[in-house]
């Protein structure tokens, strides 16, 4: 019996033993697949992990001055494309992937963003309209329709503003908050913060470029509401619908030639109402978009007998951008010098 039992036991443990040992190399064939992932992934990110990327120009500018020469900053968007209607390609995507941070404007801003998260997994995406008190898109009622007009034709442009909407997503909520000095500074420190996460070490140097740039903003902010004082409640042509957190920040009004997202160009119904409403008004400046074509600007500043001048969304980088003749800053500034020589 003793011997029978032994037997049965050494069996067991033999049994047990080589059944570890199985487990036990597979487990081993399974790290050593992981190290070497992890190695390929750490030589792949090597190069990028000292890359800060950025969405587009304001954010761009914001990071810039306060890391200065510290830290390289990226804007994903290439030379001369607009925000609102540009998409990364792959290679994009993959490039982005392999930076350890991606500062956004956010609320939808960049609306190709959710589609691309989950190549992201190794990216910390930072919203930069963290706690700013957000606008809500109030979706836009049909153009003032005469109630005679031809059906058919009110059916096609329904059909047609449709195709666009879909297209061109927009979020929730107002995402232009970069126009408004106000709301720029709270992206600012956003913007601030990020860097601090992203480069501790240096946390002193980023935290007095950020002092002094915000004292700039500040300035500004102060600069824009009192001068626009003078405009309270005043209506402006704006070209399209990018300055309602200036407009609420400094109580003035805007009216927007083309929707949230720049990509409905006015139709004849549009233009009647806009003249009308500018005559009624008596509205003296049709502002287009600098950097842009003002041909819609003019034919309605003709039509009303007003004059045109340049507004700056800073959506694309200008040429003058490129060259540095101008920057986020001073074109903020030059902004708030078009809007108050309007009346
Ligand atoms: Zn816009």
């Amino acid at each position: 019996m003793k011997k029978l039992y032994k037997a049965l036991l050494l069996a067991l443990i033999i049994g047990v033993a080589s059944g570890c040992a199985r487990q036990n190399s597979e487990i081993n064939s399974q790290k050593e697949k992981e190290q070497v992932s992890k190695v390929e992934e750490k030589s792949d990110n090597k190069l990028d992990s000292k890359k800060l990327y950025v969405s587009f120009y304001p954010i761009e500018y914001m990071a810039k001055e306060i890391a200065k020469d510290k830290i390289e900053v990226v804007n994903i968007m290439p030379k001369g494309a607009s925000i609102h209607e540009w998409e990364p390609s792959a290679q994009d995507i993959k490039n982005l992937s392999k930076s350890k941070m991606f500062i956004v404007n956010g609320l939808e801003l960049e609306g190709w963003l959710d589609d691309v998260k989950t190549n992201l997994n190794n990216t910390e995406i930072i919203d930069s309209s963290n706690s700013i008190e957000k606008i809500k898109i109030e979706e836009e009622e049909d153009h003032d329709h005469d109630h005679d007009h031809d059906h058919d034709n009110d059916h096609e442009e329904h059909e047609h503003d449709h195709d666009h909407e879909e297209h061109h997503h927009h979020g929730e909520y107002d995402p232009h908050i970069w126009i408004s000095p106000r709301e720029a500074r709270i992206q600012l420190k956003n913007v601030y913060e990020a860097i601090v996460k992203f480069d501790s070490e240096n946390k002193d140097y980023y935290e007095e470029n950020y002092k002094q740039l915000d004292k700039k903003f500040e300035d500004l902010d102060k600069k824009y509401e009192e001068t626009l004082k003078s405009q309270k409640d005043k209506y402006f042509i704006v070209p399209h619908e990018a300055f309602g957190y200036l407009a609420r920040d400094y109580e003035i009004k805007q009216v927007p030639i083309e929707g949230i997202n720049s990509d409905s160009e006015p139709d004849l119904n549009k233009m009647k109402e806009l003249t009308n409403f500018a005559k009624s008004h008596k509205i003296n400046t049709v502002f287009y978009e600098l950097g842009e074509s003002d041909k819609i600007a003019s034919s309605l500043a003709k039509e009303i007998n007003a004059k045109t001048a340049g507004l700056s969304t800073m959506e694309s980088k200008t040429k003058d951008i490129e060259d540095g003749k101008d920057n986020y800053f001073s074109l903020l500034e030059k902004n708030l010098e078009a809007i108050s020589q309007a009346n």
